[in-house]
């Protein structure tokens, strides 16, 4: 339900109105997931367009969406990851918003991606216009220094993750580690102690090494480690505490063949 709440309020930034409310959008997904019948972990993707059959680049006023449910395995292969920092720099709000899912803007995480693994790396690190650590090309970055926990400020052109928000939750109420929202210098990961990657895809990653350096000690960081533990039970059922962050699906009800 956050996610479509989060959806709902970022489609206003495109001037697109969903025609439901993300209670229905929720009941929506729950019935395509038990109508699959899936018995695996899921990837749900709603896409919010303008309609209207016409050529011409002015938002028009027709408005729909789809949902969209496909099994999904690890994003990463469950391991720690490399990270590069990417010479493409993040759009910048006052371009394509960073914090609405833009369909053209993930072209921009294409090309960051794609640079990054042909240099050898899983993921990439994206900088701001003026030199700040955004966030990966498809998650949320956070940096452990001195027993505090770090991300970048949502005024740094991230998007607003809900994995994000999770963490600093559980960090606040199982690890009781201070969270510091602030600006993060690209030198500043090669000195840190740990850094991780969070997104619902990827979940909670270890990076293990930055533009060819280790981080920290170069193995999976113990805070780290905690929240990828912690983030994991909490979302699958194990942490009574988080259920609010769960929706239960119900029986699964296979569609009758015509
Ligand atoms: N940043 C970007 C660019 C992303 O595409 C994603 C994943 N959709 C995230 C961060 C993580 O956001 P969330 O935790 O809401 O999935």
């Amino acid at each position: 339900t956050e996610h479509f709440e989060r959806w709902k309020r970022n489609c206003g930034i495109l001037r697109i109105q969903v025609p439901a409310t993300a209670a229905e959008l929720t009941e929506i997904t729950s019935e395509l997931c038990r109508r699959n019948g899936f018995r695996s972990d899921v990837y749900v993707r709603p896409l919010a367009y303008k309609s209207s059959a016409r050529i011409g680049i002015a938002p028009d006023e027709n408005d729909s969406f789809s949902i969209t449910a496909l099994p999904f395995g690890q994003y990463f292969g469950g391991r720690g990851i490399k990270a590069g920092v990417t010479s493409w720099r993040r759009v910048d709000d006052n371009a394509i918003p960073g914090r609405a899912k833009i369909c053209g803007a993930y072209v921009n995480s294409v090309l960051a991606g794609d640079e990054a693994r042909r240099n050898g790396h899983d993921e990439a690190i994206f900088l701001t216009d003026d030199g700040h650590v955004a966030e990966g090309a498809s998650c949320n970055l956070f940096m452990v220094r001195d027993g505090k926990l770090i991300t970048p400020p949502v005024t740094d052109n991230i998007l607003e993750g809900i994995t994000r928000a999770s963490v600093m939750e559980l960090a606040a109420y199982e690890l009781g580690l201070e969270v510091v929202q602030r600006s993060i210098d690209r030198s500043e990961l090669y000195v840190c102690d740990e850094v991780f990657f969070t997104g619902t895809a990827v979940e909670v990653v270890p990076v293990i090494q930055i533009d060819h350096r280790p981080v920290g000690t170069g193995k999976v960081g113990s805070i780290t480690n905690s929240f990828s533990a912690l983030y994991h039970d909490a979302t699958h059922g194990r942490l009574t505490r988080y259920e609010h962050w769960m929706t239960p699906v119900g029986q699964a009800v296979l569609a009758q063949a015509v």
